[in-house]
Protein backbone atom coordinates (compact mmCIF):
# COMPACT_ATOMS: atom_id res chain seq x y z
CA UNK A 1 0.00 0.00 0.00
CA UNK A 2 0.98 3.45 -0.75
CA UNK A 3 0.88 7.03 1.03
CA UNK A 4 -2.22 7.77 2.11
CA UNK A 5 -3.09 10.68 -0.42
CA UNK A 6 -3.78 9.52 -4.15
CA UNK A 7 -0.79 9.40 -6.47
CA UNK A 8 -2.13 10.58 -9.66
CA UNK A 9 -0.14 9.58 -12.76
CA UNK A 10 -2.59 11.53 -15.42
CA UNK A 11 -6.02 13.07 -16.36
CA UNK A 12 -8.35 12.77 -18.93
CA UNK A 13 -10.85 15.66 -18.32
CA UNK A 14 -13.82 14.25 -20.52
CA UNK A 15 -14.25 10.59 -21.47
CA UNK A 16 -18.10 9.45 -22.67
CA UNK A 17 -16.50 5.49 -23.09
CA UNK A 18 -15.03 4.64 -19.91
CA UNK A 19 -17.43 5.22 -17.51
CA UNK A 20 -20.82 3.72 -19.57
CA UNK A 21 -23.92 6.58 -19.23
CA UNK A 22 -22.05 9.11 -17.54
CA UNK A 23 -19.86 12.13 -19.24
CA UNK A 24 -16.27 11.32 -16.61
CA UNK A 25 -13.34 12.47 -15.77
CA UNK A 26 -10.67 9.48 -15.32
CA UNK A 27 -7.70 9.81 -13.15
CA UNK A 28 -5.38 7.75 -13.77
CA UNK A 29 -3.50 6.29 -10.21
CA UNK A 30 -0.17 5.62 -10.45
CA UNK A 31 1.51 1.91 -9.66
CA UNK A 32 0.76 -1.72 -10.47
CA UNK A 33 2.24 -4.96 -9.73
CA UNK A 34 1.39 -6.61 -12.72
CA UNK A 35 2.95 -6.29 -15.67
CA UNK A 36 1.04 -7.47 -18.66
CA UNK A 37 2.89 -7.87 -22.15
CA UNK A 38 -0.13 -5.44 -23.54
CA UNK A 39 -1.02 -3.02 -20.72
CA UNK A 40 -1.26 0.22 -22.62
CA UNK A 41 0.04 2.36 -19.26
CA UNK A 42 3.41 1.37 -18.75
CA UNK A 43 4.51 4.35 -17.40
CA UNK A 44 2.38 4.15 -14.69
CA UNK A 45 3.69 1.14 -13.46
CA UNK A 46 6.10 2.57 -10.75
CA UNK A 47 4.00 3.17 -7.76
CA UNK A 48 5.74 6.81 -7.55
CA UNK A 49 5.78 9.76 -9.73
CA UNK A 50 2.87 11.51 -9.41
CA UNK A 51 1.96 13.64 -12.07
CA UNK A 52 0.02 16.17 -10.24
CA UNK A 53 -1.43 15.71 -6.87
CA UNK A 54 -4.40 14.89 -6.23
CA UNK A 55 -5.55 18.18 -4.09
CA UNK A 56 -5.07 19.91 -7.54
CA UNK A 57 -7.30 17.67 -9.38
CA UNK A 58 -9.68 17.50 -6.59
CA UNK A 59 -9.70 21.43 -7.04
CA UNK A 60 -9.76 20.48 -10.60
CA UNK A 61 -12.62 18.44 -10.33
CA UNK A 62 -14.65 21.19 -8.16
CA UNK A 63 -14.95 23.42 -11.48
CA UNK A 64 -16.29 20.19 -13.17
CA UNK A 65 -19.73 20.25 -11.41
CA UNK A 66 -22.42 20.31 -13.60
CA UNK A 67 -20.44 19.78 -16.54
CA UNK A 68 -18.98 15.90 -15.79
CA UNK A 69 -21.24 13.83 -13.70
CA UNK A 70 -18.99 10.60 -13.04
CA UNK A 71 -15.49 10.31 -12.29
CA UNK A 72 -13.73 7.30 -13.26
CA UNK A 73 -10.37 5.56 -10.70
CA UNK A 74 -8.23 3.85 -13.48
CA UNK A 75 -4.54 3.31 -13.66
CA UNK A 76 -2.37 1.28 -13.06
CA UNK A 77 -3.73 -0.58 -10.97
CA UNK A 78 -6.21 2.23 -8.25
CA UNK A 79 -7.01 -0.32 -5.04
CA UNK A 80 -3.06 -0.74 -4.33
CA UNK A 81 -3.20 3.20 -3.30
CA UNK A 82 -4.80 3.65 0.25
CA UNK A 83 -5.77 7.23 -0.97
CA UNK A 84 -8.28 5.75 -2.90
CA UNK A 85 -11.12 5.02 -0.36
CA UNK A 86 -11.03 8.78 0.75
CA UNK A 87 -10.70 10.02 -2.94
CA UNK A 88 -14.11 8.35 -4.07
CA UNK A 89 -15.64 9.89 -0.70
CA UNK A 90 -14.41 13.31 -1.41
CA UNK A 91 -15.96 12.58 -5.35
CA UNK A 92 -19.07 11.48 -3.97
CA UNK A 93 -19.46 14.26 -1.71
CA UNK A 94 -18.94 16.53 -4.83
CA UNK A 95 -21.99 14.63 -6.39
CA UNK A 96 -20.14 13.09 -9.28
CA UNK A 97 -21.07 9.11 -9.61
CA UNK A 98 -18.26 7.04 -8.68
CA UNK A 99 -16.40 4.44 -11.34
CA UNK A 100 -13.28 1.83 -10.61
CA UNK A 101 -11.04 0.22 -13.39
CA UNK A 102 -9.46 -2.75 -11.96
CA UNK A 103 -7.94 -5.89 -12.72
CA UNK A 104 -9.08 -7.56 -9.14
CA UNK A 105 -5.77 -7.81 -7.79
CA UNK A 106 -6.62 -6.71 -4.33
CA UNK A 107 -9.79 -8.53 -3.38
CA UNK A 108 -9.97 -7.10 0.43
CA UNK A 109 -9.40 -3.65 -1.18
CA UNK A 110 -11.96 -4.24 -3.35
CA UNK A 111 -14.61 -5.04 -0.64
CA UNK A 112 -13.61 -1.75 1.37
CA UNK A 113 -14.27 0.38 -1.45
CA UNK A 114 -17.57 -0.84 -3.23
CA UNK A 115 -19.91 1.03 -0.98
CA UNK A 116 -18.84 3.79 -2.35
CA UNK A 117 -18.85 2.59 -6.10
CA UNK A 118 -21.32 3.06 -8.72
CA UNK A 119 -19.83 1.11 -11.26
CA UNK A 120 -17.01 -1.36 -11.94
CA UNK A 121 -15.11 -2.40 -14.71
CA UNK A 122 -12.87 -5.72 -13.97
CA UNK A 123 -10.41 -6.83 -16.30
CA UNK A 124 -10.74 -10.63 -17.13
CA UNK A 125 -7.07 -11.77 -18.46
CA UNK A 126 -8.12 -15.17 -18.99
CA UNK A 127 -8.75 -18.19 -17.28
CA UNK A 128 -7.67 -18.13 -13.83
CA UNK A 129 -5.32 -20.52 -13.23
CA UNK A 130 -3.41 -18.80 -16.36
CA UNK A 131 -2.89 -15.34 -14.63
CA UNK A 132 0.86 -16.01 -13.74
CA UNK A 133 1.58 -16.40 -17.46
CA UNK A 134 -0.65 -13.65 -18.45
CA UNK A 135 0.22 -10.93 -16.06
CA UNK A 136 3.91 -11.67 -14.83
CA UNK A 137 2.93 -13.53 -11.82
CA UNK A 138 -0.29 -12.20 -10.54
CA UNK A 139 -2.76 -14.94 -8.58
CA UNK A 140 -5.78 -16.03 -10.33
CA UNK A 141 -7.18 -16.66 -7.10
CA UNK A 142 -7.26 -12.89 -5.84
CA UNK A 143 -9.07 -12.16 -9.08
CA UNK A 144 -11.66 -14.95 -9.29
CA UNK A 145 -12.23 -13.29 -5.37
CA UNK A 146 -12.84 -10.01 -6.60
CA UNK A 147 -15.28 -11.25 -8.86
CA UNK A 148 -17.01 -13.33 -6.77
CA UNK A 149 -17.34 -9.73 -3.96
CA UNK A 150 -18.27 -8.01 -7.15
CA UNK A 151 -20.92 -9.87 -7.76
CA UNK A 152 -22.37 -10.51 -4.67
CA UNK A 153 -22.52 -6.74 -3.79
CA UNK A 154 -24.88 -6.34 -7.29
CA UNK A 155 -22.57 -3.42 -8.54
CA UNK A 156 -23.24 -2.34 -11.70
CA UNK A 157 -20.44 -3.40 -13.25
CA UNK A 158 -18.65 -4.31 -17.08
CA UNK A 159 -16.43 -7.95 -16.88
CA UNK A 160 -13.91 -7.13 -20.18
CA UNK A 161 -11.07 -9.08 -21.23
CA UNK A 162 -8.13 -7.73 -23.29
CA UNK A 163 -7.55 -10.13 -26.27
CA UNK A 164 -4.03 -10.55 -27.29
CA UNK A 165 -3.75 -13.56 -29.44
CA UNK A 166 -0.27 -14.16 -28.11
CA UNK A 167 -1.60 -15.02 -24.97
CA UNK A 168 -5.10 -15.95 -25.04
CA UNK A 169 -5.79 -19.18 -27.79
CA UNK A 170 -9.39 -20.59 -28.26
CA UNK A 171 -9.05 -23.12 -25.68
CA UNK A 172 -7.81 -20.41 -22.94
CA UNK A 173 -10.68 -18.72 -24.09
CA UNK A 174 -13.16 -21.42 -23.64
CA UNK A 175 -11.86 -21.65 -20.23
CA UNK A 176 -12.14 -18.58 -19.47
CA UNK A 177 -16.30 -18.25 -20.90
CA UNK A 178 -16.53 -22.04 -18.82
CA UNK A 179 -15.66 -20.19 -15.39
CA UNK A 180 -17.06 -17.13 -16.09
CA UNK A 181 -20.45 -19.19 -16.87
CA UNK A 182 -20.19 -21.05 -13.37
CA UNK A 183 -20.19 -17.41 -11.88
CA UNK A 184 -23.49 -17.16 -13.69
CA UNK A 185 -21.38 -13.98 -16.06
CA UNK A 186 -23.34 -13.99 -19.54
CA UNK A 187 -21.83 -10.57 -20.63
CA UNK A 188 -18.17 -10.65 -21.65
CA UNK A 189 -16.34 -7.30 -23.68
CA UNK A 190 -13.83 -7.97 -25.67
CA UNK A 191 -11.15 -5.35 -26.46
CA UNK A 192 -8.57 -6.37 -29.26
CA UNK A 193 -4.78 -5.58 -27.89
CA UNK A 194 -3.40 -2.37 -29.53
CA UNK A 195 0.49 -2.61 -30.27
CA UNK A 196 2.38 0.61 -31.32
CA UNK A 197 -0.60 2.46 -31.02
CA UNK A 198 -2.41 0.65 -33.20
CA UNK A 199 -5.59 -1.95 -33.04
CA UNK A 200 -4.81 -5.70 -33.92
CA UNK A 201 -7.46 -7.89 -35.35
CA UNK A 202 -8.83 -10.00 -33.09
CA UNK A 203 -9.12 -13.52 -34.30
CA UNK A 204 -13.01 -14.34 -35.34
CA UNK A 205 -12.24 -18.14 -33.66
CA UNK A 206 -11.55 -16.59 -29.91
CA UNK A 207 -14.74 -14.48 -30.68
CA UNK A 208 -16.41 -17.64 -31.61
CA UNK A 209 -15.33 -20.09 -29.08
CA UNK A 210 -16.36 -17.82 -26.25
CA UNK A 211 -19.84 -16.72 -27.77
CA UNK A 212 -20.03 -20.72 -27.65
CA UNK A 213 -20.07 -20.48 -23.95
CA UNK A 214 -21.56 -17.22 -23.28
CA UNK A 215 -24.67 -15.56 -24.58
CA UNK A 216 -24.03 -11.76 -24.42
CA UNK A 217 -20.35 -11.50 -25.84
CA UNK A 218 -19.39 -8.15 -27.71
CA UNK A 219 -16.38 -6.74 -29.08
CA UNK A 220 -15.34 -3.15 -28.53
CA UNK A 221 -13.11 -1.30 -30.65
CA UNK A 222 -11.30 1.56 -29.06
S1 LIG B 1 -3.09 -5.05 -14.55
FE1 LIG B 1 -3.61 -3.36 -15.96
S2 LIG B 1 -2.22 -1.67 -15.39
FE2 LIG B 1 -1.40 -3.56 -14.48
S3 LIG B 1 0.09 -4.32 -15.99
FE3 LIG B 1 -1.87 -5.34 -16.41
S4 LIG B 1 -2.87 -4.05 -17.97
FE4 LIG B 1 -1.21 -2.81 -17.04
Amino acid sequence: MLEAELVVGGLTPFTTIDFPGHLAAVVFCQGCPWRCGYCHNPHLHPPTGAERSWHDVRGWLESRRGLLDGVVFSGGEPLLQRGLIRALAEVRAMGFATGLHTAGIYPEGLARVLPLLDWVGLDIKGPFEDYARITGGGRGEDAECSLILLLAAGTPHELRCTVDPELLDADAMVRMAVQLRGHRVSRLVLQPRRRDGREQALPAALFAAAKKILPDVMVRRA
